[in-house]
């Protein structure tokens, strides 16, 4: 094997390529990632890149950027892979440049599962995965802002955490009884649920969400906030 392209440039695509060189592979890697960022870690996102966007903290990406450059890897930023073209040997970019490879990974991760329903394409209706959500999402996160998040798995109370901190008005939907319960149990997920509403968070748990509208007041990037 001379050569392997990596699809997805996250955890997964960052640490085959570290893995790669490690165990001595020389050839060619092609690391293709759809976001313009090289690979990084995601648990901030909830946390130190709501609170301050503009300043990721330490050890955010998983190699700062000589190291790439160091260990010769062809990044590609920025760039959907369009397709594995089994014929042309390679993974097709857009525009049609065909990125030759013997070996193929495919580490294209998850994504958010977005809510087919009324008023969910608003532009302050929110989705967290990457580090241009969590970006756009600390702008509405401001002193006195009425949040509602959808959803209090880890992702949701990380993020109820974070807009508290920041100041928010905080309401949670749960449609679960208690939050987490699948995955931690009823008792922890009560004590949970407790935890923060001690710390303000208003909680709608057994409670679907069926749309959105919305009543708030209109910011001056013309973006209106979320009344619970
Ligand atoms: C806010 C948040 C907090 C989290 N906290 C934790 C935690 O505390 N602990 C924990 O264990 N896990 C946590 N996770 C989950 C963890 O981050 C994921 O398990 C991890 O990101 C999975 O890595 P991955 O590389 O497999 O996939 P992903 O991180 O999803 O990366 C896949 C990448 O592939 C790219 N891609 C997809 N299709 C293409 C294509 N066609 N062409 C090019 N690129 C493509 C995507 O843009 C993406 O960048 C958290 C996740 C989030 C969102």
């Amino acid at each position: 094997m001379r050569s392997i392209a990596i699809v997805g440039a996250n955890l997964a695509g960052g640490r085959a390529v570290e893995a790669l060189r490690q165990a001595g592979f020389d050839g060619r890697i092609t690391l293709i990632g759809e976001e313009p960022w090289r690979p990084y870690e995601r648990p901030p996102l909830s946390k130190e890149v709501l609170w301050d966007p503009a300043n990721v903290p330490d050890n955010f990406f998983l190699q700062d950027e000589a190291w790439y450059d160091d260990n010769r890897i062809d990044m590609r930023l920025g760039t959907r892979a369009e397709a594995i073209d089994l014929a042309g040997g390679g993974v097709r970019l857009p525009g049609g440049e065909l990125v030759q490879a013997d070996r193929i990974l495919l580490a294209t991760g998850g994504h958010a599962r977005k809510l087919n329903l009324a008023g969910s394409d608003c532009a302050n209706v929110h989705y967290l995965r990457t580090r241009d959500d969590a970006t756009r999402m600390a702008l509405d996160l401001r002193e006195g802002a009425s949040i509602v998040i959808v959803g209090m798995g880890v992702i949701g109370a990380e993020v109820a955490a974070s807009a508290v901190k920041l100041g928010c008005k905080v309401t949670v939907v749960e449609p679960m009884p208690v939050p987490m319960e699948r995955a931690l149990g009823r008792r922890f997920g009560q004590w949970l649920g407790e935890e923060h509403r001690k710390r303000g968070v208003a909680t709608h748990f057994n409670c679907g969400v069926t749309g959105f509208r919305f009543a708030g007041t209109v910011s001056a990037r013309s973006r209106r906030t979320m009344a619970p």
